[in-house]
């Protein structure tokens, strides 16, 4: 069995000047254990990537993501961002975020797109998944992830698809203080382990797959009790440093 190490990432959202980012990058640090269990992920607002990446030249404990990516190559297209542009600043990148996908009307075919440039760019993608209330409240859910796995992951090598992790966040957990049931969260993994297998063979095994949605200081270890679940993907909590070492420390090592 591969054994996955845990990640655990900080989306800090339209949050942070670059300096509030260094200040908040600098204080995470400072509270991280030497040699933390698991891996650390930091995605400030574009604008700050470069700065914090400068601040934390050279600690190993702290990787850096950019939230979001445009599918396309350099080119006219105003106010976005390339995956080449993001290589010299950091090595992650999430898509499909809920919010993207709610505010910015990103699709599964959009999520798709991204995924192929952020993996034609060498970055290493984390697909944003999960269900509205909606969908949950009438059985759907399970069916929903799959099918958005399914069309995100679609046409991907074996290779590419060890690359990927994926970030379960149900829609109604996001931003709400109502985090999931440990339980559900547990569910959805296995159904997306199930899907990528279906996908992609043994290779599913080496898949990171976090939970994501109001995960803070108080709940963070009941999700990690779960074996199934990697690690965690976490928004609001992420811009206290106090609240996000204490999930980071409540990872610890694969389960
Ligand atoms: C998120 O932004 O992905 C997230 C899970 O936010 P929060 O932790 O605030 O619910």
């Amino acid at each position: 069995m591969a054994v996955r190490r845990r990640l655990v990432a900080g989306n800090w959202k339209m949050h942070t000047t670059v300096a509030e980012a260094v200040s908040l990058a600098e204080a995470i640090g400072a509270g991280l254990d030497a040699h933390p269990a698991c891996d650390v992920l930091l995605m400030p607002p574009f604008i700050s990537l470069w700065a914090v990446g400068r601040h934390l030249a050279g600690d190993p404990r702290l990787q850096l993501g950019a939230q979001n990516l445009h599918w396309a190559r350099p080119g006219p297209h105003t106010g976005e961002i390339a995956g080449s542009m993001l290589t010299d600043l950091c090595t992650h990148v999430l898509i499909g975020h809920s919010e993207r996908r709610q505010e910015f009307g990103e699709d599964d075919a959009v999520v798709h797109r991204k995924l192929e440039a952020a993996l034609s760019c060498g970055l290493l993608p984390i697909v944003a998944v999960g269900e509205t209330q909606a969908e949950r409240d009438r059985g759907a859910a399970a069916q929903v992830v799959a099918e958005q796995v399914r069309r995100a992951l679609v046409g991907l090598s074996e290779d590419e698809a060890a690359r990927c992790t994926i970030a379960y966040e149900p829609r109604g957990a996001i931003g709400t203080g109502r985090a999931a049931q440990a339980s559900d969260a547990v569910d959805a993994a296995v159904g997306i382990r199930s899907v990528l297998g279906s996908m992609f063979g043994p290779v599913a095994e080496a898949v990171r797959i976090l939970y994501g949605g109001s995960v803070d200081g108080d709940n963070a270890a009941r999700f990690f009790a779960e074996p199934a679940v990697d690690g965690a993907l976490v928004g609001g909590a992420s811009l206290r440093a106090e609240t996000f070492c204490a999930i980071v420390r409540a990872a610890g090592p694969p389960a």
